[in-house]
């Protein structure tokens, strides 16, 4: 058997839960990793092959982000195991199953991830009276719809722009992934003047010296095209294009790892934030920084969807989320950077540093530390 303190350090985690019910075939594990700063947040993920160590790490993840994002929020994180389609029903029942077995479990406050939506964090806090990511009519804010995390982006590159001379005003963007994120980046940064030339999705990309029109680019997304279809650019159906189009901003807005030691040569940018989770490997942050290209990690610059749930906790509205998102990431962009120019360290080891020591000054006033 395998030791069941094998994620053990001085972090956490304090408490791992399995949850069983054959009659239903849940099988299910909460992970509450370090709750010093507070009640942990973090999402359900339903999959057919999520594991108690995915579990952990993404719990871990959590507790650096919700610290590097200044919320009083520990991490925590639960996995589900089956097929994140199945029958409504079904997934109802084990979903509210789940959060009844969770009642207890008052250090962990569940939100969306994949496989979860605000449908199921409405069942969730039905049946214990918590969750995060609500349907609007329930004090819900809609992330997605208004942009929180697109919103942040723009704040973290505006900021950064100090750090390399840089202003929105004028600066050329590209965005890799023009969905939710990557649309809302591009959106904000162009009400500040910036110009996006170029844009990409799954099925290709466009590029327009000149300047995209969003509106329209969005328009075509809504109507279940691609960015490859729009008539504003130079098209073409390789969405890797993006990585070698000429820019002063290039936001990855889509998939993990998309940027590695084999392809980070063909960026051609002075900046590049991160909207999407982890989508430049380490060793390619290196050769940026290396290269003197600022690249803004992940934690910091995509953290506008955990402030918006952290605000919605709370009980406060679009608007409020809107100011802490813009306080908060402003904060931390220039709290990373400038000890990135002060110590000379790569943008994450200068986040990671900061996160770990705001959730170490909160263990020390705390009896058992972790929680
Ligand atoms: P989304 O599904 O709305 O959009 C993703 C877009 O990326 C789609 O347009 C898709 O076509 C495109 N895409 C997929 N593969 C691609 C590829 N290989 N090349 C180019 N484009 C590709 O998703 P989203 O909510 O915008 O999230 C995007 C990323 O940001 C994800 O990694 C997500 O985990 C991360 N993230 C999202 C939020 C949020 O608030 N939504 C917060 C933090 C991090």
């Amino acid at each position: 058997m395998q030791d069941p303190f094998r994620f053990g350090d001085q972090f956490g985690p304090c408490k791992i839960v399995h949850v069983y019910q054959p009659e239903i075939g849940l099988k299910a594990t909460a992970v509450v990793d370090n709750v010093a700063m507070g009640p942990s947040i973090g999402g359900l993920r339903i999959a057919e092959d999520v594991t108690t160590e995915e579990c952990f790490r993404l719990a871990r993840a959590m507790t650096l982000k919700n610290a590097a994002a200044g919320l009083p929020h520990g991490g925590g994180k639960s996995v589900m195991l089956g097929d994140p389609a199945m029958p409504i029903k079904d997934k109802e029942t084990r979903v509210r199953c789940f959060a009844k077995a969770l009642a207890n479990l008052d250090e962990y406050i569940i939100g969306p991830d994949m496989g979860t939506d605000e449908q199921c964090m409405a069942w969730v806090r039905d049946e214990i009276g918590r969750a995060v990511g609500l349907p609007g009519e329930l004090g819900g804010i809609p992330l997605d719809e208004i942009g929180a995390t697109g919103w942040g982006v723009m704040h973290a590159a505006d900021v950064a722009g100090e750090f390399c001379d840089l202003q929105l005003e004028g600066a050329r963007v590209v965005v890799q992934g023009f969905g939710a994120v990557g649309q809302h980046a591009a959106y904000f940064m162009v009400q500040r003047g910036a110009v996006l030339v170029g844009a990409s999705d799954s099925r290709g990309s466009v590029y327009n010296e000149d300047g995209l029109v969003i509106e329209a680019l969005a328009a075509l997304k809504r109507g279940g095209r691609s960015v490859a279809d729009s008539t504003g650019g130079r098209t073409g159906n390789d969405p890797d294009a993006v990585i070698g189009m000429e820019c002063d901003i290039w936001v990855p807005a889509a998939r993990p790892d998309v940027i590695r030691e084999d392809n980070v040569d063909r960026l051609r940018t002075r900046m590049v934030v991160q909207g999407a989770n982890i989508p430049v490997t380490v060793g390619a942050e290196k050769i940026l920084h290396e290269r003197g290209v600022l690249s803004i990690p992940d934690f910091i610059a995509n953290a506008g969807g955990v402030i918006c749930a952290a605000v919605e906790y709370a009980g406060g509205g679009q608007a409020s989320a809107f100011e802490t998102i813009e306080h908060k990431i402003r904060d931390n962009t220039r709290q990373v950077l400038t000890n990135v120019r002060r110590k000379n360290m790569l943008p994450r080891e200068a986040a990671r540093a900061m996160a770990e020591a705001r959730v170490r000054a909160a263990m020390a006033t705390r009896r058992w530390s972790i929680f």
